[in-house]
């Protein structure tokens, strides 16, 4: 089971600095089927239904070229989360985690990512399969999947230089 607030038995919870989300700027919401976290997926699917990305102005001009992609990455926030626990008991497996072992959206910055599947643009709305968020999460940014990529420069001495 997915979770609201509470703590599992072992979870450590911290007190956090005070929260400074003015830092970032909200592109956009993201109109989905779930209104509710519980009933929300763990992960998106590609099979999974189409939800809308609706980007606010001044930023829709900003979507010119990525009807070229198959995939797009979302990054959003997942606004109800807790984001104090250090430790946590993931639902799906008993044993204590670092947070920053787990994709859970309890993390001192929630944000969420999900590579999703293009399925149109229309207007300020992109239209996407593969999400895993509520109804009216607050959307953070949108790129083209990096694995569509090929890097423009050639490479360079160093590129792949490892400190091993
Ligand atoms: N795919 C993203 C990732 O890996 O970064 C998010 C994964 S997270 C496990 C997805 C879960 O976050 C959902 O099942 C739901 O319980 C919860 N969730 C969805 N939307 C949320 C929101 N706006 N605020 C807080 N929690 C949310």
């Amino acid at each position: 089971m997915v979770r609201y607030n509470e703590i599992r038995e072992g979870e450590v919870a911290v007190t956090p600095p005070p929260a400074t989300d003015a830092g970032l700027v909200f592109i956009g919401r993201i109109h989905t089927p779930w209104g509710d976290r519980m009933l929300t997926p763990r992960q998106g699917r590609a099979d999974g239904p189409v939800c809308r990305l609706e980007i606010f102005e001044p930023w829709v001009a900003a979507l010119r070229g990525l009807d070229q992609y198959a995939h797009v990455e979302v990054i959003y926030w997942l606004h109800q989360s807790r984001r104090d626990l250090v430790l946590q008991r993931p639902a799906s497996d008993a044993s204590l985690r670092g947070t920053f072992s787990l994709r859970s959206p309890v993390r001192p910055n929630p944000l969420g990512t999900s590579i999703a599947r293009l399925v149109g643009i229309e207007n300020q709305f992109v239209l996407v399969r593969g999400l895993d968020c509520i109804d009216g999460t607050p959307l953070v940014d949108l790129k083209p999947d990096r694995c569509d990529f090929t890097p423009i420069a050639p490479p360079q001495q160093g590129d792949f230089e490892t400190d091993a």
